[in-house]
Protein backbone atom coordinates (compact mmCIF):
# COMPACT_ATOMS: atom_id res chain seq x y z
CA UNK A 1 0.00 0.00 0.00
CA UNK A 2 1.05 3.33 -0.69
CA UNK A 3 1.96 5.06 2.27
CA UNK A 4 0.28 8.32 3.15
CA UNK A 5 2.68 11.02 4.22
CA UNK A 6 2.64 14.65 4.67
CA UNK A 7 4.16 17.61 6.39
CA UNK A 8 3.17 18.30 9.45
CA UNK A 9 2.51 21.86 10.56
CA UNK A 10 1.41 23.06 7.63
CA UNK A 11 -2.54 23.58 6.29
CA UNK A 12 -3.39 19.95 4.92
CA UNK A 13 -6.23 18.82 2.43
CA UNK A 14 -7.13 15.40 2.40
CA UNK A 15 -8.96 15.16 -1.03
CA UNK A 16 -11.29 13.07 -2.70
CA UNK A 17 -11.81 10.32 0.10
CA UNK A 18 -15.40 8.70 1.18
CA UNK A 19 -15.60 10.73 4.06
CA UNK A 20 -18.12 8.79 7.17
CA UNK A 21 -18.88 10.42 10.10
CA UNK A 22 -21.83 9.45 11.73
CA UNK A 23 -22.33 12.27 14.03
CA UNK A 24 -22.01 14.87 10.88
CA UNK A 25 -24.52 12.36 9.57
CA UNK A 26 -22.07 12.25 6.34
CA UNK A 27 -21.37 9.47 3.88
CA UNK A 28 -19.92 11.17 0.91
CA UNK A 29 -16.74 11.50 -1.59
CA UNK A 30 -15.27 14.97 -0.42
CA UNK A 31 -12.76 17.27 1.47
CA UNK A 32 -11.16 17.42 4.60
CA UNK A 33 -8.96 20.33 5.18
CA UNK A 34 -7.62 20.79 8.72
CA UNK A 35 -4.62 23.36 9.99
CA UNK A 36 -2.74 24.08 13.33
CA UNK A 37 -4.29 20.57 14.87
CA UNK A 38 -7.80 21.44 14.14
CA UNK A 39 -10.57 20.67 11.58
CA UNK A 40 -11.48 23.80 9.13
CA UNK A 41 -14.08 22.21 6.75
CA UNK A 42 -15.22 19.32 5.27
CA UNK A 43 -16.52 19.72 1.58
CA UNK A 44 -14.83 20.61 -1.36
CA UNK A 45 -11.88 23.15 -0.57
CA UNK A 46 -9.88 25.12 -2.47
CA UNK A 47 -5.85 24.94 -3.14
CA UNK A 48 -4.08 26.77 -0.73
CA UNK A 49 -2.73 24.12 1.24
CA UNK A 50 -0.86 20.84 0.95
CA UNK A 51 -2.80 18.29 -0.89
CA UNK A 52 -3.00 14.57 -0.16
CA UNK A 53 -5.21 12.30 -1.87
CA UNK A 54 -6.89 9.71 -0.76
CA UNK A 55 -9.05 8.70 -3.42
CA UNK A 56 -9.78 4.97 -2.43
CA UNK A 57 -9.74 5.58 1.32
CA UNK A 58 -12.45 6.19 3.85
CA UNK A 59 -11.88 9.19 5.92
CA UNK A 60 -13.44 8.84 9.45
CA UNK A 61 -13.05 10.78 12.81
CA UNK A 62 -10.14 9.08 14.56
CA UNK A 63 -11.41 6.24 15.88
CA UNK A 64 -11.89 5.71 19.68
CA UNK A 65 -10.87 2.47 21.75
CA UNK A 66 -12.97 2.85 25.32
CA UNK A 67 -11.65 -0.11 26.55
CA UNK A 68 -7.59 -0.64 26.87
CA UNK A 69 -5.37 -2.57 29.78
CA UNK A 70 -2.10 -0.89 29.52
CA UNK A 71 -0.50 -2.58 32.59
CA UNK A 72 1.25 0.94 33.27
CA UNK A 73 2.65 1.35 36.39
CA UNK A 74 2.98 -2.15 37.52
CA UNK A 75 3.25 -5.07 34.64
CA UNK A 76 5.19 -2.89 32.10
CA UNK A 77 6.54 -6.46 30.98
CA UNK A 78 3.20 -7.27 28.99
CA UNK A 79 2.95 -3.72 27.60
CA UNK A 80 3.39 0.39 28.71
CA UNK A 81 2.04 3.95 28.18
CA UNK A 82 4.46 3.97 24.63
CA UNK A 83 3.99 0.62 23.49
CA UNK A 84 0.22 0.23 23.98
CA UNK A 85 -0.52 3.59 22.92
CA UNK A 86 2.00 3.08 19.84
CA UNK A 87 -0.32 0.03 19.20
CA UNK A 88 -3.56 1.91 19.12
CA UNK A 89 -2.08 4.02 16.51
CA UNK A 90 -1.29 0.95 14.61
CA UNK A 91 -4.92 -0.33 14.76
CA UNK A 92 -6.41 3.27 13.72
CA UNK A 93 -7.71 4.64 17.30
CA UNK A 94 -6.50 8.01 17.86
CA UNK A 95 -7.87 8.08 21.38
CA UNK A 96 -8.27 5.23 24.06
CA UNK A 97 -9.45 4.58 27.40
CA UNK A 98 -7.47 3.30 29.84
CA UNK A 99 -8.59 0.65 32.30
CA UNK A 100 -7.03 1.83 35.91
CA UNK A 101 -6.49 -1.98 36.76
CA UNK A 102 -2.95 -1.07 37.01
CA UNK A 103 -0.86 -2.08 39.70
CA UNK A 104 -1.49 0.07 41.98
CA UNK A 105 -4.41 0.70 40.62
CA UNK A 106 -5.43 4.36 40.24
CA UNK A 107 -8.01 5.19 42.68
CA UNK A 108 -6.58 8.64 44.41
CA UNK A 109 -6.47 11.80 43.22
CA UNK A 110 -2.71 11.95 43.98
CA UNK A 111 -2.05 8.93 42.12
CA UNK A 112 -4.07 10.70 39.31
CA UNK A 113 -2.10 13.43 39.29
CA UNK A 114 1.26 11.84 38.83
CA UNK A 115 -0.03 9.69 36.16
CA UNK A 116 -1.35 12.38 33.81
CA UNK A 117 2.01 14.12 32.84
CA UNK A 118 3.50 10.56 32.76
CA UNK A 119 1.10 9.54 30.42
CA UNK A 120 0.96 12.27 28.65
CA UNK A 121 4.91 12.28 27.82
CA UNK A 122 4.72 8.63 26.48
CA UNK A 123 1.78 8.41 24.94
CA UNK A 124 1.77 8.13 20.41
CA UNK A 125 -2.05 9.04 20.97
CA UNK A 126 -4.59 10.37 23.38
CA UNK A 127 -5.66 8.74 26.49
CA UNK A 128 -8.53 9.19 28.62
CA UNK A 129 -7.52 8.25 32.20
CA UNK A 130 -10.43 6.43 34.47
CA UNK A 131 -10.37 5.36 37.89
CA UNK A 132 -11.58 2.57 40.17
CA UNK A 133 -15.05 3.02 41.55
CA UNK A 134 -14.10 1.36 44.59
CA UNK A 135 -11.01 1.81 46.86
CA UNK A 136 -8.57 -0.68 45.29
CA UNK A 137 -11.05 -2.05 43.28
CA UNK A 138 -12.15 -4.23 46.08
CA UNK A 139 -15.85 -3.57 45.91
CA UNK A 140 -16.56 -2.25 49.23
CA UNK A 141 -15.36 1.70 49.85
CA UNK A 142 -16.58 4.26 47.01
CA UNK A 143 -13.77 6.21 45.54
CA UNK A 144 -13.41 10.20 45.33
CA UNK A 145 -15.27 10.38 42.39
CA UNK A 146 -16.19 13.46 42.42
CA UNK A 147 -12.17 14.79 43.80
CA UNK A 148 -11.40 12.15 40.48
CA UNK A 149 -13.70 13.44 38.19
CA UNK A 150 -12.02 17.40 38.94
CA UNK A 151 -8.40 15.79 38.64
CA UNK A 152 -9.37 15.12 35.10
CA UNK A 153 -10.90 11.37 35.08
CA UNK A 154 -13.04 10.59 31.90
CA UNK A 155 -14.63 7.24 34.18
CA UNK A 156 -14.91 4.77 36.23
CA UNK A 157 -14.73 1.14 36.46
CA UNK A 158 -13.37 -1.59 38.58
CA UNK A 159 -12.62 -3.32 35.23
CA UNK A 160 -11.73 -6.78 35.62
CA UNK A 161 -13.85 -7.45 38.43
CA UNK A 162 -17.32 -6.70 39.46
CA UNK A 163 -18.75 -5.05 42.56
CA UNK A 164 -20.53 -7.71 44.25
CA UNK A 165 -22.46 -6.07 46.92
CA UNK A 166 -25.75 -4.57 45.46
CA UNK A 167 -25.66 -2.14 47.71
CA UNK A 168 -22.46 -0.41 47.22
CA UNK A 169 -23.22 -0.25 43.49
CA UNK A 170 -26.11 1.48 44.70
CA UNK A 171 -24.33 4.04 46.60
CA UNK A 172 -21.55 4.28 43.85
CA UNK A 173 -23.95 5.21 41.36
CA UNK A 174 -25.30 8.10 43.43
CA UNK A 175 -22.15 9.00 44.00
CA UNK A 176 -21.04 9.33 39.84
CA UNK A 177 -24.18 11.11 39.80
CA UNK A 178 -23.24 13.67 42.11
CA UNK A 179 -19.74 14.30 40.64
CA UNK A 180 -21.01 14.14 37.27
CA UNK A 181 -18.59 10.97 36.02
CA UNK A 182 -19.25 7.86 33.77
CA UNK A 183 -19.93 4.70 34.98
CA UNK A 184 -18.42 1.46 33.25
CA UNK A 185 -19.29 -2.25 34.58
CA UNK A 186 -17.77 -5.38 33.94
CA UNK A 187 -20.51 -7.55 34.95
CA UNK A 188 -19.78 -10.91 36.45
CA UNK A 189 -21.91 -12.81 39.89
CA UNK A 190 -18.18 -14.03 40.67
CA UNK A 191 -20.51 -16.69 42.80
CA UNK A 192 -21.81 -17.83 39.74
CA UNK A 193 -18.76 -17.43 37.80
CA UNK A 194 -16.51 -19.02 40.41
CA UNK A 195 -13.77 -17.01 38.01
CA UNK A 196 -14.17 -20.22 35.50
CA UNK A 197 -12.11 -20.50 32.36
CA UNK A 198 -14.32 -21.02 29.21
CA UNK A 199 -18.22 -20.70 29.25
CA UNK A 200 -20.52 -23.31 30.64
CA UNK A 201 -20.72 -25.73 27.75
CA UNK A 202 -19.58 -28.56 25.37
CA UNK A 203 -15.91 -26.98 25.36
CA UNK A 204 -15.47 -26.97 28.96
CA UNK A 205 -16.91 -30.37 29.47
CA UNK A 206 -14.29 -31.72 26.82
CA UNK A 207 -11.53 -29.83 28.07
CA UNK A 208 -12.72 -30.93 31.86
CA UNK A 209 -12.41 -27.08 33.64
CA UNK A 210 -15.39 -25.21 35.09
CA UNK A 211 -17.59 -23.34 32.97
CA UNK A 212 -19.00 -19.66 33.60
CA UNK A 213 -22.80 -19.95 33.48
CA UNK A 214 -24.28 -17.03 31.02
CA UNK A 215 -26.10 -16.16 34.40
CA UNK A 216 -23.12 -14.95 36.09
CA UNK A 217 -22.91 -12.28 33.60
CA UNK A 218 -27.11 -11.43 33.39
CA UNK A 219 -27.40 -11.80 36.98
CA UNK A 220 -25.49 -8.31 37.48
CA UNK A 221 -26.85 -6.63 33.61
CA UNK A 222 -30.40 -6.68 35.44
CA UNK A 223 -29.00 -5.35 38.34
CA UNK A 224 -27.52 -2.78 37.30
CA UNK A 225 -30.59 -1.67 34.69
CA UNK A 226 -32.29 -1.84 37.98
CA UNK A 227 -30.25 0.69 39.75
CA UNK A 228 -30.36 3.12 36.88
CA UNK A 229 -33.52 3.02 36.66
CA UNK A 230 -33.88 3.39 40.19
CA UNK A 231 -31.01 6.42 40.30
CA UNK A 232 -31.84 7.90 37.21
CA UNK A 233 -27.95 7.52 36.14
CA UNK A 234 -26.89 5.79 33.49
CA UNK A 235 -24.45 3.11 33.48
CA UNK A 236 -22.53 1.31 31.04
CA UNK A 237 -21.99 -2.46 30.13
CA UNK A 238 -18.59 -3.32 28.99
CA UNK A 239 -18.46 -6.44 26.76
CA UNK A 240 -21.58 -8.07 26.70
CA UNK A 241 -21.49 -11.76 25.81
CA UNK A 242 -24.81 -13.05 26.13
CA UNK A 243 -27.57 -13.44 24.41
CA UNK A 244 -29.49 -12.97 27.23
CA UNK A 245 -27.31 -9.39 28.24
CA UNK A 246 -28.34 -8.39 25.04
CA UNK A 247 -32.38 -8.95 25.31
CA UNK A 248 -31.92 -7.19 28.61
CA UNK A 249 -30.25 -4.13 27.52
CA UNK A 250 -32.64 -3.96 24.55
CA UNK A 251 -35.99 -4.44 26.83
CA UNK A 252 -34.22 -1.63 28.90
CA UNK A 253 -33.46 1.21 26.32
CA UNK A 254 -37.11 0.82 25.10
CA UNK A 255 -38.25 1.87 29.05
CA UNK A 256 -36.03 4.23 28.33
CA UNK A 257 -33.76 3.41 31.29
CA UNK A 258 -30.36 5.27 30.45
CA UNK A 259 -27.81 2.28 30.10
CA UNK A 260 -25.34 1.63 27.27
CA UNK A 261 -23.40 -1.38 26.16
CA UNK A 262 -20.06 -1.97 24.37
CA UNK A 263 -19.36 -5.36 22.36
CA UNK A 264 -15.47 -7.06 21.63
CA UNK A 265 -14.23 -7.76 18.22
CA UNK A 266 -13.84 -11.03 19.79
CA UNK A 267 -17.05 -12.01 20.83
CA UNK A 268 -18.25 -10.71 17.39
CA UNK A 269 -16.64 -12.62 15.63
CA UNK A 270 -15.69 -16.17 17.84
CA UNK A 271 -17.23 -18.96 19.79
CA UNK A 272 -15.81 -21.20 22.66
CA UNK A 273 -14.94 -23.07 19.76
CA UNK A 274 -11.95 -21.02 19.03
CA UNK A 275 -10.32 -22.83 22.14
CA UNK A 276 -10.27 -26.16 20.36
CA UNK A 277 -7.85 -24.29 17.66
CA UNK A 278 -6.26 -21.37 19.36
CA UNK A 279 -6.33 -23.04 22.93
CA UNK A 280 -5.53 -20.46 25.81
CA UNK A 281 -5.28 -17.52 23.70
CA UNK A 282 -8.91 -17.73 22.80
CA UNK A 283 -9.35 -17.73 27.19
CA UNK A 284 -10.67 -14.14 27.65
CA UNK A 285 -13.21 -12.87 30.58
CA UNK A 286 -16.35 -12.81 29.88
CA UNK A 287 -15.45 -16.57 27.84
CA UNK A 288 -15.95 -16.97 24.14
CA UNK A 289 -19.63 -18.30 24.09
CA UNK A 290 -21.99 -20.45 21.69
CA UNK A 291 -22.94 -18.98 18.17
CA UNK A 292 -26.58 -18.07 19.36
CA UNK A 293 -25.06 -16.03 21.57
CA UNK A 294 -22.40 -14.63 18.81
CA UNK A 295 -25.56 -13.61 16.66
CA UNK A 296 -27.38 -12.19 19.46
CA UNK A 297 -24.75 -9.82 20.45
CA UNK A 298 -24.00 -9.04 16.44
CA UNK A 299 -27.81 -8.45 15.93
CA UNK A 300 -27.45 -6.03 19.15
CA UNK A 301 -24.61 -3.74 17.36
CA UNK A 302 -26.48 -4.05 14.30
CA UNK A 303 -29.91 -2.78 15.84
CA UNK A 304 -28.34 0.01 18.07
CA UNK A 305 -28.43 -1.86 21.58
CA UNK A 306 -25.24 -2.39 21.61
CA UNK A 307 -23.69 1.90 20.51
CA UNK A 308 -20.06 0.62 21.02
CA UNK A 309 -17.19 -1.81 19.89
CA UNK A 310 -13.62 -1.94 22.10
CA UNK A 311 -10.79 -4.53 22.04
CA UNK A 312 -10.75 -4.90 25.96
CA UNK A 313 -6.95 -5.12 24.94
CA UNK A 314 -5.31 -7.29 27.35
CA UNK A 315 -1.64 -7.83 26.49
CA UNK A 316 0.08 -10.48 28.33
CA UNK A 317 3.56 -12.07 27.99
CA UNK A 318 4.20 -15.80 26.63
CA UNK A 319 4.65 -17.12 30.09
CA UNK A 320 1.12 -15.59 31.22
CA UNK A 321 -0.59 -17.11 28.33
CA UNK A 322 1.35 -20.51 28.55
CA UNK A 323 0.46 -24.02 30.42
CA UNK A 324 -2.98 -25.40 30.97
CA UNK A 325 -6.55 -23.53 29.72
CA UNK A 326 -7.01 -23.03 33.81
CA UNK A 327 -3.73 -21.66 34.41
CA UNK A 328 -3.03 -19.29 31.72
CA UNK A 329 -4.35 -15.31 32.44
CA UNK A 330 -7.32 -14.28 30.57
CA UNK A 331 -7.10 -12.05 27.59
CA UNK A 332 -6.53 -10.99 23.61
CA UNK A 333 -4.23 -8.33 22.96
CA UNK A 334 -6.93 -6.74 20.19
CA UNK A 335 -5.81 -3.12 19.30
CA UNK A 336 -4.24 -4.12 16.52
CA UNK A 337 -6.47 -6.80 15.00
CA UNK A 338 -9.96 -4.62 15.25
CA UNK A 339 -10.13 -2.89 12.80
CA UNK A 340 -9.77 -6.18 10.65
CA UNK A 341 -11.89 -8.26 12.11
CA UNK A 342 -14.70 -5.63 13.03
CA UNK A 343 -14.61 -4.89 8.58
CA UNK A 344 -14.81 -8.07 8.12
CA UNK A 345 -17.62 -9.86 10.63
CA UNK A 346 -20.19 -6.54 10.02
CA UNK A 347 -19.40 -4.65 7.20
CA UNK A 348 -18.37 -7.22 4.62
CA UNK A 349 -20.20 -10.82 5.70
CA UNK A 350 -23.44 -8.96 7.89
CA UNK A 351 -23.90 -6.10 5.35
CA UNK A 352 -23.63 -3.37 8.09
CA UNK A 353 -23.61 0.00 6.30
CA UNK A 354 -19.94 1.81 6.97
CA UNK A 355 -21.63 4.78 8.92
CA UNK A 356 -23.25 2.65 11.14
CA UNK A 357 -19.79 0.78 11.94
CA UNK A 358 -17.86 4.09 12.55
CA UNK A 359 -20.28 5.15 14.65
CA UNK A 360 -19.96 2.50 17.38
CA UNK A 361 -16.06 3.47 17.13
CA UNK A 362 -16.50 7.14 17.29
CA UNK A 363 -20.27 8.62 18.16
CA UNK A 364 -20.78 5.84 19.97
CA UNK A 365 -18.33 6.52 22.88
CA UNK A 366 -17.94 9.97 22.63
CA UNK A 367 -22.04 9.72 23.90
CA UNK A 368 -21.51 7.26 26.59
CA UNK A 369 -18.29 9.35 28.08
CA UNK A 370 -19.72 12.98 26.93
CA UNK A 371 -16.11 13.56 24.72
CA UNK A 372 -15.52 16.41 22.43
CA UNK A 373 -13.69 13.81 19.86
CA UNK A 374 -15.30 11.28 17.21
CA UNK A 375 -16.48 14.14 14.47
CA UNK A 376 -14.82 15.88 11.88
CA UNK A 377 -17.25 18.79 12.82
CA UNK A 378 -15.38 22.08 12.21
CA UNK A 379 -13.37 23.63 15.52
CA UNK A 380 -12.98 19.83 16.34
CA UNK A 381 -9.45 18.50 17.13
CA UNK A 382 -7.86 16.91 13.99
CA UNK A 383 -7.51 13.55 15.19
CA UNK A 384 -8.67 11.30 11.49
CA UNK A 385 -8.60 7.94 10.92
CA UNK A 386 -7.92 6.43 7.24
CA UNK A 387 -9.52 3.41 6.11
CA UNK A 388 -8.66 0.87 3.58
CA UNK A 389 -12.33 -1.26 4.47
CA UNK A 390 -11.45 -3.50 1.07
CA UNK A 391 -7.38 -4.34 1.81
CA UNK A 392 -6.64 -7.45 2.85
CA UNK A 393 -5.13 -8.26 5.64
CA UNK A 394 -2.76 -11.33 7.54
CA UNK A 395 -2.84 -10.68 11.00
CA UNK A 396 0.83 -11.45 12.47
CA UNK A 397 0.67 -11.52 15.84
CA UNK A 398 4.63 -11.69 15.97
CA UNK A 399 4.96 -8.05 14.31
CA UNK A 400 2.56 -6.34 16.35
CA UNK A 401 3.84 -3.15 17.87
CA UNK A 402 2.26 -4.16 21.43
CA UNK A 403 4.60 -6.05 23.60
CA UNK A 404 2.05 -8.78 23.75
CA UNK A 405 1.22 -11.33 21.03
CA UNK A 406 -1.76 -13.19 22.78
CA UNK A 407 -3.90 -13.00 20.06
CA UNK A 408 -6.84 -15.61 18.51
CA UNK A 409 -6.62 -14.05 15.26
CA UNK A 410 -3.13 -14.81 14.46
CA UNK A 411 -2.39 -16.06 10.62
CA UNK A 412 -5.95 -15.18 9.85
CA UNK A 413 -6.66 -13.01 6.63
CA UNK A 414 -9.25 -10.54 7.01
CA UNK A 415 -10.69 -7.94 4.60
CA UNK A 416 -10.15 -4.16 5.86
CA UNK A 417 -7.44 -2.30 7.02
CA UNK A 418 -6.88 0.70 9.33
CA UNK A 419 -4.14 3.24 6.90
CA UNK A 420 -3.38 5.52 8.94
CA UNK A 421 -3.82 7.60 12.50
CA UNK A 422 -3.96 11.28 12.61
CA UNK A 423 -3.41 13.12 16.12
CA UNK A 424 -3.72 16.87 16.20
CA UNK A 425 -3.23 17.29 12.57
CA UNK A 426 0.00 14.57 12.58
CA UNK A 427 -0.05 11.82 10.76
CA UNK A 428 1.47 9.33 13.71
CA UNK A 429 1.77 6.16 11.84
CA UNK A 430 0.99 4.83 8.62
CA UNK A 431 1.30 2.28 6.46
ZN1 LIG B 1 -13.65 -6.70 32.01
Amino acid sequence: MKILQWQPNVPTILRGGRVVDPVLGLDEVTDVAFARGRITQVGSVGEDAQVIDVQNYVITPGLIDMHVHLRDPGQTEKEDISSGTLAAAVGGFSRIVAMPNTDPPVDSAEHLSRMLPYMRKNANVKIEPTVTLTMAAKGEAVSDLRGLRRKGASAATDDGRCIQGSAVMFEVLQCAKDAGIAVLDHCEDVGISRHASLNAGDVAQEKGVGGQSPAAEEVMVARDIVLARTTGYPVHIQHVSTAGSVELIRWAKQQGIRVSAEATPHHLSLTEEAIRRCGTYAKVNPPLRTEADRQEVIRGVRDGTISVIATDHAPHTRADKDGTVEEAAFGIAGLESAIPVSLSCLYHEHGMPLIELVAAFTQGPREVLGLDAGTLAPGAPADITILAPDKEVRIDSSRFHSKASNSPFHGNTYKGAAAATVVDGMPVRSG
